[in-house]
């Protein structure tokens, strides 16, 4: 669980928005508990969103207990907390699509940033386990959350035209490798192939202009020969 909290530090500025606006939307009736001052950015922000969500499961018609939730409700969760984010997401039929930006407003839905949704991923995940959930059945641990946000990074980076910098750094590994350096070798080669026949082979031109220098030689030592006899 610690391997949550450095990633979380780096992303805490844009991740508070999250569940903070969606607590303040829904729940007047049960104001969050005063907290001690030494718990860290961290430990409070993990501590409000698990609130939200146990907020967000009793809520639901019927209410859905901890012992019963699933992965569906955390991906149901996610989707829910969309209507509170304020990351513009173009969609494909915006001029705007892949600018990272865009010189005037668009109608685009804001929604919550990839960022965001990862860093919550991780603080619900530790909360979960700290409030008695085994790891095995962690909802928030489930491959479908992984999915949903790799979706999520993919559809963001795209329509914002913001690369993520961990996936492109593997993909530059690979290309070389694979797609780039087995065409250009037999290109060279029928090339090479190509340009002897047309007689614009260097290698070809090279011997060439050394054999005909060595009869021009024999020629002349020839004439040479015959005239002093
Ligand atoms: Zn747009």
């Amino acid at each position: 669980m610690s391997s949550e909290k450095p990633k979380d530090s780096a992303e805490a500025s844009s991740s508070r928005s999250a569940t903070t606006v969606a607590d303040h939307n829904h729940n007047h009736q049960q104001p969050p508990p005063p907290q001690p001052a030494t718990l860290s950015r961290y430990e409070s922000q993990k501590r409000r969103d698990w609130n939200t969500f146990g907020q967000y499961l009793r809520n639901q018609r019927p209410p859905v207990s901890l012992s019963q939730c699933n992965c569906n409700h955390v991906l149901e969760f996610l989707r829910y907390l969309d209507q509170f984010g304020k990351t513009k997401v173009h969609l494909h039929g915006c001029v705007f699509f892949g600018q990272p930006d865009p010189p005037a407003p668009c109608t685009c839905p804001l929604r919550q940033a990839w960022g965001s949704l990862d860093a919550l991923i991780g603080r619900l995940r530790a909360a979960y386990e700290e409030n008695g959930g085994s790891p095995e059945t962690n909802p928030f641990g489930n491959g479908a959350i992984r999915v949903y946000l790799r979706e999520v990074k993919e559809c963001q980076s795209k329509a914002r035209g913001i690369p993520y910098k961990k996936k492109k750094k593997k993909k530059n590994m690979i290309k070389p490798n694979h797609e780039l350096k087995p065409p250009k070798q037999n290109m060279e080669k029928v090339n090479w192939k190509a340009r002897c026949w047309e007689g614009k082979c260097p290698k070809f031109h090279f011997y060439f202009n050394i054999w005909n220098s060595l009869l021009i030689y024999i020629k002349l030592y020839h004439k040479l020969e015959s005239s002093l006899k």
